[in-house]
C-alpha cells in the first residue's frame, strides 16, 4: 500500500501518518524527519539543509527524491510506505510517479488534511513551546505557510487531475480525525489506475 499524506504544516500529517503506518503496518517516511537528522550533522551538506530548513524553504527536488529513492530500496519498504511530506512540489510528484512505474507500482490514496490558517498558525506556536523545533518562529512557519499555498497547493491540482485526492477535514480530535481518514481509505476503491 502506498499512500501519500498532504497537508500543511501544523495540520498534524506527522501524527496520522505515524498513526496509519502502525495501523497498516507499513513505514511512514517522512522526508522531515529524515532531513533533521541529516542537518546536525557538520557537513557542507548538512548545513545547507539546516539553512533551507532554518527559513522554512524547500531542499532540492533532487536531493528529495535520492532520499526517497534509497529508502524504497530498502526491504522493510517492500509493502509499502506512508510518504509525510513528500512529495511536495509538482515535480516531485512527477519523479515519484516515474520512481513507482520503474518498479511496476503506483500510489494506491492521496490524502489532503484540510485545517484552516488560523487554527494552523496557533497549533505550530503551540508546538513552538513543546518540540522546540526551530522552524517553529514566526518568520519560518510564515515562510512554510505560503511555499505550502503556493507549491504544494499546485501539487493538489495535479493529483485532482489524475482524480485520485481524498480531502479529510483536519480539525477535530486525533481519533476523529483517524477515523476520517480511514473511512475515507475504506470508501473508496485504491486509486492506481
Ligand atoms: P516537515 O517535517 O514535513 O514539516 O518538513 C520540515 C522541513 O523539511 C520543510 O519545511 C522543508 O524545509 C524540508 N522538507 C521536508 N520534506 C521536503 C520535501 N519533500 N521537499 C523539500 N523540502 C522538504
Amino acid at each position: 500500500m502506498l499512500i501519500v499524506f498532504i497537508g500543511p504544516p501544523g495540520s498534524g500529517k506527522g501524527t496520522q501518518s505515524v498513526r496509519l503506518a502502525k495501523r497498516l503496518g507499513i513505514p511512514q517516511l517522512s522526508t522531515g524527519e529524515v532531513l533533521r537528522e541529516v542537518k546536525t550533522g557538520t557537513s557542507p551538506l548538512a548545513q545547507q539543509i539546516a539553512s533551507a530548513i532554518d527559513r522554512g524553504e524547500l531542499v532540492s527536488d533532487e536531493l528529495i527524491m535520492e532520499l526517497v529513492a534509497v529508502r524504497l530500496e530498502q526491504s522493510e519498504y517492500r509493502n509499502g510506505c506512508i510518504f509525510d511530506g513528500v512529495p511536495r512540489t509538482v515535480s516531485q510528484a512527477i519523479a515519484l510517479d516515474e520512481l513507482l512505474e520503474t518498479k511496476q507500482t503506483g500510489l494506491d490514496h492521496v490524502i489532503s488534511l484540510v485545517v484552516p490558517e488560523s487554527e494552523l498558525v496557533s497549533r505550530l506556536m503551540g508546538r513552538a513551546s513543546v518540540q522546540h523545533r526551530d522552524d517553529d518562529v514566526p518568520e519560518a512557519i510564515s515562510q512554510r505557510l505560503s511555499i505550502f499555498n503556493d507549491r504544494t497547493a499546485k501539487l493538489l491540482e495535479y493529483y485532482q487531475s489524475r482524480s485520485v485526492v481524498r480531502f479529510v477535514d483536519g480539525v477535530g480530535s486525533t481519533d476523529v480525525v483517524f477515523d476520517r481518514i480511514l473511512t475515507g481509505i475504506r470508501s473508496n476503491s485504491p486509486t492506481r489506475r
